[in-house]
């Protein structure tokens, strides 16, 4: 991790969420700081709202009752709350960002959050049914949004499982790791904490696969405190529009997120889907056709790959899919 202070007294930590002027911020050991920001660093960066974003990791200089409390004589509450904080700082710098959730609104993107690690895709094996082309379309979406998926197949105590064994070495075969769980009985839930262990994750999946029920077997209550992200027909159904990292008692924390767009592949131009399918990836720039769209072209090494199961049939019919249904958008 980041080292505990810089040589000018700053300490490192991360945004949990943005109100107002001040930044939440939580250090590894869970003490939390409200920080306002730097002027200087505001008058530097050309987009006022983006200066820091829940998820940020910053360096800030504590202050007041913060800096002795920084120096370890406050010890930090169990359940940290945070409108009731009394350390407070001042953020003198952030950190590059990776996995950016953005929300397009009207002429431009704007981070939602930063520094998202992951993305749980949940499925249920029935009610509703599994759709695998369903899970290449979130795959790729967690891919366009820099987010490694991990695929979620809830609902196992409701239908056999044993035929699936094909699909999930599949991906595995990609390096997607893949969890067959029951929010019901508890099967599977454990593997499930381990994977978001000390991670940033969003959890996504249509309604009614069981995304509330596995954040409660997760953790008590949690799916209270976590909005999660549901496919197709929800555009502008989310009005809060901030977001917030909710901890996870054994580490880590899932994110909670109003209005992702990012995470739907609609704005996305049909030509870009090829680049959100890693198994796709090693073949594309061998068409002949660098404009290849592997849909009807000649010399296409994406088919070619398909005809010698380089990459999986079902792989290409989510591609179509994703193409045709994109391009329609
Ligand atoms: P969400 O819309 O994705 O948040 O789904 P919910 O968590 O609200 O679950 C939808 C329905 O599926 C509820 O009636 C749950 O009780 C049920 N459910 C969720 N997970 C499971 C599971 O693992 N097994 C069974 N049998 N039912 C589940
Ligand atoms: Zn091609």
């Amino acid at each position: 991790g980041m080292p505990a202070a810089s040589g000018d007294g700053c300490l490192p930590g991360r945004v949990l969420k943005v109100h107002g002027l001040y930044s939440y911020v939580e250090m590894e050991d869970g003490r939390i700081f409200r920080c306002a920001v730097r002027r200087l660093l505001k008058s530097l960066l050309t987009d006022e709202r983006s200066i820091v974003t829940t998820g940020d990791r910053v360096w800030f200089r504590p202050s007041g009752t913060g800096a002795a409390a920084a120096e370890g004589e406050a010890t930090p509450s169990p359940t940290p709350a945070l409108t009731t904080v009394p350390n407070e700082g001042m953020i003198e710098r952030v950190e590059p960002r990776h996995g950016v959730l953005t929300r397009a609104s009207r002429r431009r993107e704007h981070v939602l959050v930063a520094n998202v690690d992951q993305l749980v895709i949940v499925m249920s094996l029935v009610q509703p049914d599994l759709k695998p082309h369903l899970i290449d379309r979130y795959t790729a979406s967690a891919e366009k949004g820099g987010l490694a998926p991990i695929i979620c197949l809830n609902k196992a105590d409701l239908a056999d499982a044993t035929e699936l064994q094909p699909l999930i070495g599949a991906y595995s075969q990609l390096g997607i790791p893949t969890v067959l769980t029951s929010a019901r009985t508890g099967f599977g839930v454990p593997r499930l904490r381990e994977l978001l262990r000390g991670r940033a994750t969003v959890f996504s999946g249509q309604s009614g696969v069981g995304k509330s029920s596995l954040l409660n077997a997760v953790q008590p209550d949690l799916a209270l405190r976590v909005k999660t992200v549901s496919d197709s027909n929800q555009k502008g159904r989310h009005t809060t529009t901030t977001a917030e990292l909710i901890r996870l008692e054994f580490g880590g924390w899932v994110v909670d997120t109003p209005g992702v767009r990012q995470l739907q592949l609609w704005d996305t131009r049909p030509e870009e889907v090829e680049g959100y399918l890693r198994d796709f990836r090693p073949f594309v720039p061998l068409c002949a056709f660098p404009d290849c769209t592997h849909t009807h072209e000649a010399r296409c090494a994406v088919k070619a790959a398909v005809a010698r199961h380089l990459i999986n049939d079902r792989r290409y019919h989510s591609y179509l899919g994703m193409f045709h249904g994109v391009a329609e958008d």
